[in-house]
């Protein structure tokens, strides 16, 4: 079967045909039909993350379950399943405590690019085995991945369009509605309105804000954010300072109540967390790189303004991930309009460039 192997950071993926073992016990076999095209994938290729080589990436992945190896017992062949970039294992405290991005599986999986739970690798190219970037590698034709990897969700849901729910679109949804937990009439601030970015918006929507601002310097994505239901875009280019040209736009000026960083970037980051008014809160979705270092004064925490960092918008998959496609179906959660583009797998090299050229809001490789 085909996949898109990084032999190298900084080196072109290599569309190869690669070997794929059958799934052994508690393991998946998924013909994959829709991949999302995330930045994330961009950061390892980059080497701005650590990862082993040679790797599988892709994470955002949807698709339909061919096999099941022995002891999964709720997945069966036939089912559609989305691969979500953060795994729980079921069983440790943080799992037992419903939070289940915080399971300590998820580092083991992100720095190993291996299965979870230390099951090793399913990919071989002649005598070399492959990782699978987050225990995933869903720039393929198939991938065999943990049971505990995929939300099982309605066969009639698009795979090219619910396959972002894997990464991007719980990250953005989340860091408003279940991080940043947006109350109805709540001033919202989102810098970066990326794919992520454009989530938090349709989040904070959902929550109830009463006033969203979306910050970017992309026009196109500034109009998709305020299609989207943002009431205020505010591109930095245009004004002199950023952060009062949006605190200007809140209650008395005195900043929004939620500030949500999508953009990975560090001084970004400060801009938000400048933002939010004192007692106000500052949710960082964004991923910027290993090295980066971000400056604050500690007395601004005295005037209780709180920064909180998030593992994919702190969903329950299981719980939130086939609501959120059913939202999807009813038309009251439209990401279809993220996807500017399709790629075939061929082509992935082009996506990311499309990505990195600020071409894209947000695309997709489809499988056939
Ligand atoms: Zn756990
Ligand atoms: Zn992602």
């Amino acid at each position: 079967m085909k996949a898109a192997v990084l032999y190298e950071v900084n080196t072109p993926l290599k569309i190869e045909d690669v070997e794929i073992d059958d799934p052994q016990d508690n393991e998946v076999l998924i013909k994959l039909e829709a991949v999302g095209v995330c930045h994330t994938d961009l950061s390892f290729m980059k080497g701005e993350m650590p990862v082993p080589t040679p790797v599988v990436v892709g994470h955002e992945g949807c698709g339909i379950i061919e096999k099941v190896g022995p002891g999964v017992t709720d997945l069966a062949p036939g089912d559609k399943v989305i691969s979500m970039v953060a795994i729980s294992c079921g069983k440790c405290r943080y799992c037992a405590e419903g939070r289940p991005t915080m399971c300590p599986e998820n580092l083991n999986v992100q720095m190993m690019a291996e299965l979870p739970f230390f099951k090793g690798k399913r990919l071989h190219k002649g005598d070399t085995d492959l990782h699978q970037l987050f225990g995933l590698g869903s720039f393929a034709e198939y991938c065999c991945v943990h049971e505990r990897s995929v939300v099982k969700v309605r066969n009639d849901a698009p795979s090219d369009v619910v396959c972002l729910m894997g990464c991007g679109v719980t990250t953005g949804v989340g860091a408003a509605t279940n991080t940043g937990a947006v109350k109805p009439g709540e001033t919202v601030v989102v810098y970066g309105v990326g794919g992520v970015g454009l989530a938090s918006v349709m989040g904070a929507k959902l929550a109830g804000a009463g006033n969203i601002i979306a910050v970017a310097r992309s026009k196109n994505k500034l109009d998709m954010a305020l299609e989207l239901g943002a009431d205020h875009a505010v591109n930095p280019n245009d004004v002199d300072d950023v952060v009062q040209a949006v605190k200007a736009l809140t209650p008395d000026a005195q900043g929004a109540d939620v500030g949500i960083e999508a953009a990975g970037v560090a001084s970004v980051m400060e801009q938000t967390f400048a933002s939010i008014h004192n007692g106000g809160r500052c949710v960082l979705a964004g991923m910027a790189p290993m090295e980066a270092i971000m400056t604050f004064m500690p007395f601004e925490f005295l005037l209780g303004k709180r920064i909180m960092g998030t593992v994919q918008g702190d969903i329950i998959a299981q719980v939130e991930v086939p609501r959120l496609v059913d939202m999807y179906m009813d038309g009251k959660l439209p990401i279809d309009k993220l996807i500017t583009k399709t790629f075939p797998l061929e082509e992935v090299n082009e996506a990311f460039a499309a990505m990195e050229n600020k071409e894209v809001l947000r695309s997709v490789i489809k499988i056939t």
